[in-house]
């Protein structure tokens, strides 16, 4: 039984508030829009709704209900059998809020919902093309589940003229029994990446690994060669952080500096960018690095 760590000085952060930052919330509350930046209260929000000169704007939104059908031991998302239906006008609503709020890069992220025939690809695909036929200039990503590794349904999202296609590995191989639901698994991740990179190549690819779970070094270099080996764009390494109690515990605060080995790591092994850090989340400064590393 090993005692609670205590929380390193580099994580116990105030939240900086970047000058769009109240403009975003104000236009929020009108269009009555729930973003995973406020609702998990993260640490980035400052950053990633305007901070710096030049800021893009970068947000996450979340489709489909807030229930799901999946338990991972490290999410704190409310579980359900049977979740209510998904609200089909959601993808007009979420299409028009967003080309109104005056974003630059948005995050369409999900719940698992197994409980529906696609998984609620056709939804995410609606809900891109609502977004980009009002505001072509708004760059979309989408934040999948995996589908059950169905892959037409993987290729559903990928055709709906998205911009980003991520989907997360989560943490090393050994480790996914111990920390993901038992229907998530690391091969059918990478598959549902593979096919994105295979059958859509103009596609740009993104994952990412919490660290701090009780994996080795071995085995993140290893996840990050199973990653470039399937032609994975971008890679996100950051710390997890237990939610709650009923979670699973913190094995390791890994320090900035590991953090910055990692980066420097991505950056030689050819992804076109690795954002690590401590508060790194798979979407934080997404704008900002699309518009740096990947724009032509
Ligand atoms: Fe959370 Fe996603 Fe796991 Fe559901 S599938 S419990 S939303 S991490
Ligand atoms: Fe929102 Fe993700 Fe940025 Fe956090 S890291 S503020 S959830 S976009």
């Amino acid at each position: 039984k090993g005692e609670k760590l205590r929380l390193p000085k580099w994580l116990k952060t105030e939240i900086p508030i970047g000058k769009n930052y109240s403009e975003l919330k104000k236009t929020l509350r009108k269009l009555n829009l729930h973003t995973v930046c406020e609702e998990a209260k993260c640490p980035n929000i400052g950053e990633c709704w305007g901070g710096g000169e030049h800021a893009t704007a970068t947000a996450t939104i979340m489709v489909l209900g807030d229930l799901c059908t999946r338990g991972c031991r490290f999410c704190s998302v409310k579980t359900a059998r049977n979740p209510p239906p998904p609200d089909p006008m959601e993808p007009v609503n979420t299409g028009k809020a967003i080309a109104e709020w005056g974003l630059d890069y948005v995050v369409l992220t999900s719940v698992d919902r197994d409980d529906l025939p696609d998984g609620g690809a056709a939804h995410f695909a609606q809900t891109v093309r609502e977004i980009k036929s009002r505001n072509g200039s708004i760059l979309v990503e989408c934040l999948t589940p995996d589908f059950r590794g169905d892959l037409e349904a993987v290729s559903t999202v990928a055709m709906s003229g998205l911009d980003v296609y991520a989907h997360n590995v989560e943490t090393v191989k050994e480790m996914q029994w111990l920390v993901r639901d038992p229907r998530a698994n690391y091969a059918q991740s990478l598959a549902v990446l593979r096919h994105v990179k295979e059958k859509h190549p103009t596609l740009i690819t993104k994952t990412s690994i919490m660290l701090g779970l009780g994996e080795t070094d071995d085995q993140i270099l290893q996840t990050m060669q199973d990653l470039r080996k399937i032609d994975v764009d971008c890679l996100t390494l950051g710390q997890y952080m237990q939610p709650t109690k009923r979670h699973l515990k913190v094995k390791e605060y890994v320090h900035p500096d590991k953090f910055q080995y990692w980066q420097e790591m991505g950056d030689k092994m050819g992804f076109k960018y690795t954002a690590s850090g401590p508060l790194v989340r798979s979407s934080y400064k997404a704008g900002e690095f699309f518009l740096k590393n990947l724009a032509e």
